[in-house]
């Protein structure tokens, strides 16, 4: 550990080499804070979503806030036990698309619920998780979502992401105490998610009327500045009272969005037709959701130079605006482009925002690249270097 120089988040601890995700704990708490109101407010219980963000280094921080976590893998199952698990008020639910006969009874020892994706799933494994007394759920597919990404769509035509066939799902109601619906993405209109609700409701109340809990998954962007938390700790009052449910919640970048930056320093600048530069650093390897959704990474700071610079819209662009490449030898691994205060010099640093969601989870060894290390800032402003990656841990990630 070692002690800050400064208390400006956007501020380089120079200590330590870049590249490194730097985690800011009073900005996690700031987002989990707003949760947990919604959480006091509504009724409902939240769970981190382990799949967004696993970086366990911070959960004690987030612990008080939340109810405990959800997981899509035996994995995330183990971690989100040993983790916020371990203590007795928390829960930890399980998922999986899929889960196999070899590890599911591993899975149960973890789970204090568990939600299979589809009936197959659930006929093949109720009876273990039955036995252990461990409650049952289905993932329902409404067929409809607030998601702007096909490739994110969990209603996507011919989805295998839950049940939609009403009369198959009532045969089985005898077998589960609830239901999990996850068909949002960063969705921040209230109006589209309640007339979503609204939906689900009108076509599956009476089902929904039988149950215990319902899980309305992740994807609800309720930590945007101009939300309205009230309406919608209203709204799920209102449902969880309609319906005698506990109404769940599964947050994942809702937890941490905005409380990370990948830090970075420019290796080399060029020039072909427009300004350019290279840090060291890959979207592909360290941010890979950029690249999924072809999205462009705003910077949050440029040498200790706190400015909150959005990536420059396509019509915009011009010979005078920067392109930030990464370092992988990929042609499009590009963070984005942007119209820049000043020209880009080798050894500048330059801080990415927005890294702390689907960006370590996803991290990996292409190209060799030198994987970011993971910093966080403690609630005190400390310093803690978590965890540096080197070459044993490349040469370990093959054989
Ligand atoms: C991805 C996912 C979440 C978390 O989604 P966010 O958009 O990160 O909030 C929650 N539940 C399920 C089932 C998911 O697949």
């Amino acid at each position: 550990m070692e002690e800050i120089m400064t208390t400006d988040h956007t501020k380089t601890p120079l200590s330590v080499p870049t590249p490194y995700y730097l985690l800011d704990e009073s900005a996690i708490v700031a987002n989990v804070q707003i949760i947990h109101r919604l959480c006091e407010q509504s009724g409902a219980k939240a769970l981190l979503a382990l799949k967004c963000f696993a970086t366990w280094g911070v959960f004690d921080a987030m612990a008080p806030y939340l109810h405990g976590t959800t997981s899509s893998s035996l994995n995330e199952v183990r971690l989100g036990r040993e983790t916020f698990g371990k203590h007795d008020d928390k829960e930890t639910h399980a998922y999986s698309v899929a889960y196999s006969q070899d590890e599911i009874d591993e899975v149960l020892s973890y789970a204090d619920k568990i939600i299979f994706n589809s009936i197959s799933q659930l006929n093949a494994f109720k009876d273990k998780a039955k036995a252990q007394n461990i409650p049952v759920g289905l993932r329902l597919n409404p067929k409809t979502s607030n998601s702007s990404f096909v490739i994110a769509d969990p209603a996507r035509p011919f989805s295998r992401l839950g049940e939609h066939d009403k009369a198959r799902i009532e045969a089985v109601l005898p077998d589960i105490t609830g239901v999990m619906i996850h068909n949002n993405c960063e969705n921040d209109d209230f109006d589209a998610f309640s007339a979503s609700l609204a939906d689900i409701e009108a076509r599956f109340g009476d089902i929904l009327a039988q149950l215990e809990w319902v899980s309305l998954g992740g994807g609800i962007h309720f930590i945007a500045p101009d939300y309205p938390v009230d309406k919608l700790a209203e709204r799920l009052k209102t449902f969880s009272e309609t319906y005698g449910v506990q109404v769940y919640l599964e947050p994942g970048e809702a937890s941490i969005h905005g409380a990370g930056t990948l830090v970075t320093t420019v290796l080399d600048t060029m020039h072909n037709d427009k300004p350019l530069a290279v840090v060291d650093a890959s979207i592909e390897a360290h941010m890979l959701d950029l690249l999924i959704y072809r999205e462009a990474a705003p910077i949050e700071a440029i040498n200790d130079e706190g400015l909150r610079l959005s990536p420059v819209a396509d019509s915009d662009k011009s010979s005078e605006s920067t392109i930030i490449y990464g370092r992988s030898c990929l042609a499009g691994d590009i963070f984005g482009e942007y119209t820049l205060p000043a020209a880009l010099n080798i050894g500048d640093t330059i801080a990415f925002g927005n890294a702390a969601g689907y960006t370590m989870v996803k991290k990996n060894w292409f190209n060799g690249v030198n994987m970011p290390a993971i910093v966080i800032r403690r609630l005190d402003g400390s310093i803690d270097v978590q965890r540096q990656f080197n070459y044993d841990d490349y040469k370990a990630s093959l054989s």
